[in-house]
């Protein structure tokens, strides 16, 4: 059933990569090995964004899951010297736990027959020698956001795609992000047919906010530039 409330819009076919992109030292090979639902070019979008926002501070992304995303935008704040926290109670969304859509049965833990995918984020972020750049936080959202106070340059929206956490995770994070800084949502899907649309919904919300220009979409990536 939670296919079609969380679909992350599986089908979307990969398209071609275009011509040119900034000089990417990301490994292509390696970086496909890791489990996660992002497009390439989305991926490149957002390592161009964050080469961008993380000139001037740190930026944050809400849903690691096992890092792929944090590859790329650990990547571009490596190069800026900033840093990326990435907030994740690595237990898995509602959509992955055992007998749903998106269950990977490698991220079960035999002990506990919990999701924990805290060891292979930890896993690729060693890997792609990014332990002195991506601060990962366990733990939820709100929890987190009780007292949080660092001002953002980017914020990556890709925790639970359930409406209210969606909701949830803009109301809380996005008061926090910079003028000029970066609000982006992932799994943007202007056609129910492709994909959920708890994502799109919250994104629409933002953009009636009037803080933000809203910027063409990237493949499913929604990019919002805060403006006031
Ligand atoms: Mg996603």
């Amino acid at each position: 059933m939670f296919f079609l409330l969380f679909n992350r819009g599986k089908s979307m076919k990969q398209k071609n990569i275009p011509e040119r992109w900034p000089d990417l030292k990301i490994n292509k090979t390696k970086v496909a090995k890791i489990k996660g639902f992002l497009d390439e070019r989305e991926a490149h979008c957002l390592y161009k964004l964050t080469v961008n926002a993380s000139k001037t501070g740190p930026c944050l992304e809400i849903g690691s899951y096992c890092g792929k995303s944090a590859v790329y935008l650990g990547t571009a704040c490596k190069e800026n010297g900033s840093v990326l926290f990435s907030l994740d109670h690595h237990t898995g969304s509602e959509e992955q736990q055992p007998g749903e859509e998106y269950f990977d049965p490698e991220l079960l833990d035999q002990e506990t027959g919990k999701i924990d995918t805290l060891r292979f984020f930890r896993k690729t972020i060693a890997e792609f020698d990014l332990e002195d750049t991506v601060i990962p936080i366990v733990s939820h959202s709100e929890i987190v956001g009780r007292t949080w106070q660092t001002p953002l340059n980017l914020i990556f929206i890709d925790g639970s795609h359930a409406y209210e956490s969606v909701l949830n995770d803009y109301k809380i994070w996005a008061k926090h992000l910079i003028i000029g800084g970066y609000l982006l949502f992932h799994d943007i899907f202007p056609d129910p047919a492709k994909g959920g649309q708890a994502p799109y919904k919250v994104y629409q919300i933002a953009v009636a906010s009037g803080l933000y220009e809203e910027m063409p979409l990237c493949e499913s990536l929604g990019i919002l530039k805060r403006k006031k």
